[in-house]
């Protein structure tokens, strides 16, 4: 069936082709491993999941590249500020190696949790300097870069076109330009693609052009063109890659190869919270543990993200998070009874579900449509292992782990239940299964009293706090 997606470059939806058989090239911009990643990001990242699954689950074979950003990207996209990674140094007085790989690890614990595919290739910075370097080169050499007293600069004016990602317009940038940035650029918008190192700056390696480090900008270029080739089928990052980070991108590998490097450009639109935006001074950036601590299970999150289309802006709240966790759970318990289901249904009705699905996946990931659908099939009154099948086909795509269901509940009621009430539990479990009814009843009207209402039912025990 066919997939459309929304490219940013063209402002359109468009069928989507492979330029390589049924392989595609996608290369999705990673974290800056200076800091916890937050929510917000893991938006990004869901997205790119999704992304992920549904070429998958369509047929593609994926060649996937994702970069740890662990040098190079300033305080500011536009050059200024310091290097993340060594404020970070510094402020936790670490190397920058120690800072990279402590954040690194966390962040692919958070991926674990949210059951989010690792792209086949993950590139870090710090190991494509040479890469980045010959890139760096070629744009100097074709005339695209000029070199001041702390940069190498990439010249836009040199471009056909910049920007050609975004809708600004440049003549109303150079003039509403901040004049007092580099009195050496020579356009507004030209931006640094390598950085000579101050004297005492830890992250800097041998150039042309003395010791310095490269730009972000420039690390996504090189990476994405030593695995993916000049031009690759799709480029993800968040909505604010798109005026700067993207658009410096694109005129890189003009200036190195002529070429646009990614046919597809897609972009998730940002979590907002409590309706504003999530910064450290609000004291609203949470990260996927906090969210743990709250009672809220990292897959219970990847839900709430399906409560909107990528491309519009999703608005996070502790009650809009608790009610997935509680529409995961329901989920959980309905696939549950379909698995131990053993009534007749029709298959061109399962057809039916699953082309519907496919539909809604394919058309541009629209997640909030086929988790309609996905709720159709779950709340069906017919209980069938069929249709439990069918979800777990559809969880290839959610990736929600639906097929451990069980074990989910099991830990939860756990997590839940006071010591005393587990106890009692036990004992009229014990009972039960020694056949003395009596004992389990009193001990049913003990918890009840408690606040505890148990009910035995065909798929085993249930409890609800009264
Ligand atoms: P960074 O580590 O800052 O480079 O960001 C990693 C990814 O998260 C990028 O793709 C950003 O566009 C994305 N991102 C940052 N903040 C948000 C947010 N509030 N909502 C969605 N995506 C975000
Ligand atoms: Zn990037």
């Amino acid at each position: 069936m066919q997939v459309n997606l929304y490219n940013t470059l063209t402002k359109q939806k468009a069928n989507f082709v492979p330029l390589s058989g049924n392989e595609v090239r996608i290369y999705s911009c990673g974290p800056t491993v200076y800091s916890y990643a937050h929510i917000g990001n893991f938006r990004a990242y869901i997205f790119m999941d999704n992304l992920r699954r549904m070429l998958e689950y369509n047929g593609y074979k994926l060649k996937h590249v994702m970069n740890i950003t662990d040098v190079g990207h300033l305080e500011s996209d536009s050059d200024e500020g310091e290097d993340k990674m060594v404020k970070a140094a510094k402020k936790e007085n670490k190397t920058p190696y120690e800072i990279a790989k402590f954040y690194t690890d966390i962040f692919f614990d958070d991926m674990n949790k949210l059951n989010i595919e690792r792209p086949e290739i993950i590139a870090k910075a710090t190991e494509h300097i040479d890469d980045m370097l010959e890139f760096a080169k070629k744009i100097v050499e074709n005339g695209y870069g000029y070199e001041t007293s702390t940069a190498i600069y990439f010249d836009v004016s040199k471009l056909d076109k910049y920007p050609v990602l975004s809708n600004r317009n440049i003549d109303d940038q150079i003039a509403g330009a901040r004049v007092n940035v580099d009195p050496e650029k020579r356009n507004p918008y030209d931006f640094a693609i390598w950085i000579k190192a101050p004297q005492n700056h830890i992250m800097k390696w041998n150039s042309p052009w003395g010791l310095s480090y490269p730009g972000w900008h420039l690390e996504c270029s090189a990476m994405s063109k030593k695995y993916l080739g000049e031009v690759f089928d799709i480029h993800t990052g968040g909505v604010d890659h798109i005026p700067t980070h993207h658009e410096n991108e694109i005129a890189q590998s003009k200036g190195a190869f002529g070429k646009i490097p990614a046919k597809t450009w897609m972009h998730v639109e940002f979590l907002q919270v409590d309706g504003g935006k999530m910064s450290k001074s609000l004291g609203n950036v949470y990260t996927i543990s906090q969210l743990q601590e709250k009672g809220i299970e990292p897959l219970a999150y990847k839900l709430f993200c399906y409560t909107a289309h990528y491309r519009t802006k999703l608005n996070f709240t502790f009650d809009g998070a608790m009610a997935s966790q509680k529409a995961l759970n329901r989920l959980r318990e309905a696939y549950i009874k379909h698995k131990y289901g053993n009534e007749t249904i029709e298959k061109n009705l399962l057809e039916e579900y699953k082309t519907k699905f496919i539909e809604a996946i394919n058309d541009d990931l629209n997640m909030p449509l086929a988790m309609s659908i996905v709720w159709e099939v779950a709340k069906g009154e017919i209980k069938s292992n069929k249709i439990a099948e069918l979800l777990t086909d559809f969880d290839k795509v959610l990736g929600l782990d639906l097929q451990n269901s069980e074990k989910y509940i099991e830990n939860q009621k756990k997590l839940e239940l006071p010591e005393e009430i587990l106890e009692l539990l036990e004992q009229r479990k014990k009972a039960r299964e020694e056949k003395n009814w009596n004992l389990s009843d009193e001990l049913r009207e003990k918890l009840k009293q408690k606040g505890y209402n148990v009910k035995d039912t065909k798929e085993g025990m249930t409890i609800e706090i009264i």
